[in-house]
């Protein structure tokens, strides 16, 4: 690992818990919040070095990509590895097995197919959150809002898998102020949904580089954050 690569993602990741303790101190909320690295497009190395700088969990959005890393990051014990992109359900086996969570749900056939997937590593169970459709149309993935009762209330009765909560992508606004709102809703649906199936549901997972600190004001627990860690990505 090459020295420069450590300290930059170590001075990142110090800027962005300076940000995150700001951030809680203005939220009325008063959750922990636990810090997601985005990692994809970026190499193995660039993994260990935040895990070197004491991250623990570590996001990537494509399961062959992190089939392609993972073999060199065997070592780095007690890390939390999320699939946190849109998962085709031909994909759903190897999701189930080189992840802890995945974190982008969207329907029960997913859901089904993971829990049976998983049924090899019980009692352990697959941690699960389910993406929701917040923004509309501005957005492409997730689950639509009125189909939340049905799908969280099927899901939860799967025995391998742990519903922990909601996750969102809003719409990219240059403004992260105007993100608000949508991360808002997120936090009333998850309040909405647990008072309707009396489930606990402590997982709201939102806000990324630009907008993680607006996300952690209305109630974020956990932040996914790339950029502002790992720098910014090549666009192939
Ligand atoms: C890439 C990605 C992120 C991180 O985005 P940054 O703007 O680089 O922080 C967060 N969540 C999801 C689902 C992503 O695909």
């Amino acid at each position: 690992m090459t020295e420069n690569l450590q300290l930059s993602i170590g001075e990142n990741i110090l800027g962005v818990k300076e940000r995150i303790a700001r951030a809680k101190e203005k939220s009325p909320h008063g959750n922990e919040v636990t810090l997601i690295a985005v990692s994809k497009t970026h190499p193995a190395e660039a993994i260990r070095a935040a895990y070197e700088a004491g991250l623990r969990h570590f996001g990537e959005n494509r399961v062959q990509e992190w089939e392609s890393k993972r073999e060199a990051l065997q070592d780095l014990g007690g890390a939390t590895w999320h699939l946190i992109g849109h998962l085709q359900s031909n994909k759903s086996t190897r999701a189930a097995k080189f992840f802890h969570a995945i974190d982008s749900v969207d329907d029960f056939a997913l859901a089904q197919r993971l829990d049976n997937a998983h049924e090899e590593f019980a009692p352990r169970k697959l941690r699960v959150l389910i993406e929701v459709h917040i923004a509309g149309e501005a957005s492409k993935s997730g689950a639509p809002v009125d189909s939340l009762p049905e799908l969280l209330r099927k899901s939860s009765g799967l025995s391998h898998l742990e519903i922990a909560g909601l996750m969102c992508i809003p719409p990219f606004l240059e403004e992260a102020a105007e993100v608000r709102p949508y991360f808002r809703k997120l936090r009333e649906l998850r309040t909405e949904l647990s008072d309707l199936l009396k489930m606990e549901l402590p997982v709201l997972s939102m806000g990324m580089s630009h907008d993680f600190e607006v996300a952690i004001e209305e109630g974020a627990t956990e932040v996914r954050v790339g950029t502002a860690i790992f720098g910014t990505r090549d666009v192939k």
